[in-house]
């Protein structure tokens, strides 16, 4: 039923691309898939419900030989009309089955088709049995058994075995009935057996991609995790200089692109080695954490702001004009002086340097020049200052 509609799927995207191939190829399918079905139903539902999959298998069928015929080729041909004879038989319709059955064998004998005359002879076969002419069935299954016997052809020796059977014991020839019969079940089992198996390779090729699709997805979490990791300072959980590396360029490209104002910080703590000597390096590393602290409350989460090493630390301020951006340094500058550091360790202060530049151009090299040199003019300036270039 599965394969039915995957095929009937198969067969409506064929039509709609009006490609000959793939059209001739499922509609060759699902009458082979409609056939097998009727295989598996007929001695397990009544009669005329078991034939319901060959109704339907049958003008999909009958497309596929006049397609094979348009073509030319002799094994499509064969194969189609080998199919459309055998659903024919089935219904119980010998004689339209009879002429297409002959006119198969005789495009499949001078090519050497051997599988599709067996199967052809089998379902002639089959034809005689419907006709109720039991032995002249049971002879030609007999010589085609015989035929066909070290072939590895399951489907049509259980056709004919089991066909063999219902001829025998039609004929009252119980004992030979019998042998078919066990016959048929030993490969009917087989096949189960088969079927079982591929559908377990498939679970567990279904599970082995699953998980390695979720392996994937979590190593790529992992990495993520771990790129993100790599771009953030540890202590203040900034940016770090990769951080900064990576986003200079975009927010520069961005703002270059609408010529947008942009303007961009460095800064520098004040003496902070005395801070560490005076206070020890825990201290130092508090006044580093409530720094990083003031910078996020002073710019905007599209900023950038990011510990470059050390005491150093970079602002970008997107859309901000020199002016603007040296009121906000200007604050933050102030904040930090004005906080309240006797509350981390009793007598520290804390004072930061800032150099200040903007765009353009919107350039990394030449802005972070311009805010280191302003940087060390604030310091030589006796620090705690912003100064602008
Ligand atoms: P200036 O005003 O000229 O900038 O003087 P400064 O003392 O701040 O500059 P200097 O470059 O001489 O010293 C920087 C100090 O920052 C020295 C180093 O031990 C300290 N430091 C760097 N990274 C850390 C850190 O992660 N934690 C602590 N506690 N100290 C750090
Ligand atoms: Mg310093
Ligand atoms: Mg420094």
């Amino acid at each position: 039923c599965q394969a039915e509609r995957f095929i009937l799927e198969a067969l409506s995207h064929a039509r709609a691309q009006t490609a000959a191939h793939p059209l001739f190829t499922a509609l060759n399918n699902l009458g082979a898939a409609l056939i097998g079905k009727f295989f598996l139903l007929r001695d397990t539902l009544p009669v005329d419900e078991a034939r319901e999959p060959l109704r339907t298998a049958q003008p999909y069928v009958e497309e596929s030989v006049q397609m094979a015929r348009a073509m030319g080729d002799v094994f499509p041909q064969v194969f189609c009309l080998g199919n459309l004879g055998e659903i024919l038989v089935h219904l119980g319709d010998t004689a339209a089955a009879e002429p297409l059955l002959a006119e198969a064998l005789g495009l499949a004998q001078p090519h050497g088709f051997e599988a599709q005359v067996w199967r052809l002879h089998c379902t002639q076969g089959e034809l005689l049995l419907s006709r109720g002419q039991a032995q002249e069935a049971l002879d030609q299954l007999a010589a085609v058994l015989s035929a066909s016997s070290r072939s590895d052809q399951p489907i049509t020796r259980m056709r004919l075995h089991h066909a063999s059977w219902r001829a025998a014991a039609a004929l009252g020839q119980d004992s030979l009935a019998l042998r078919h019969l066990q016959h048929y079940l030993q490969l009917e089992r087989q096949r189960s057996v088969r079927q079982l198996r591929a559908q377990s390779d498939l679970f567990v090729t279904r599970m082995e991609a699953e998980q390695a699709r979720l392996e994937a997805q979590r190593q790529h979490a992992r990495a993520r995790a771990l790129e993100a990791d790599m771009r953030r300072d540890q202590l203040t959980g900034l940016g770090n200089r990769r951080e900064a590396e990576a986003r200079w360029p975009e927010l520069l490209d961005a703002a270059r692109s609408t010529q947008a104002p942009l303007s961009v910080a460095m800064l520098d703590l004040d003496h902070f080695k005395l801070v560490n000597d005076h206070h020890g390096h825990a201290v130092g590393d508090q006044v580093l954490v409530a720094l990083a602290t003031l910078l996020r409350a002073h710019t905007r989460a599209t900023d950038l702001a990011a510990r470059l090493g050390g005491e150093e630390f970079l602002l970008v301020l997107r859309d901000t004009d020199v002016r603007a951006a040296a009121e906000v340094c200007e604050r933050l500058r102030s904040c930090v002086q004005g906080h309240d550091w006797a509350s981390v360790a009793p007598g520290l202060a804390v004072t930061v340097s800032i150099g200040l530049t903007s765009a353009p151009p919107y350039e990394a090299q030449t802005l972070s020049l311009r805010a280191d040199a302003a940087l060390y003019r604030a310091k030589a300036a006796g620090r705690n200052c912003l100064v602008q270039s």
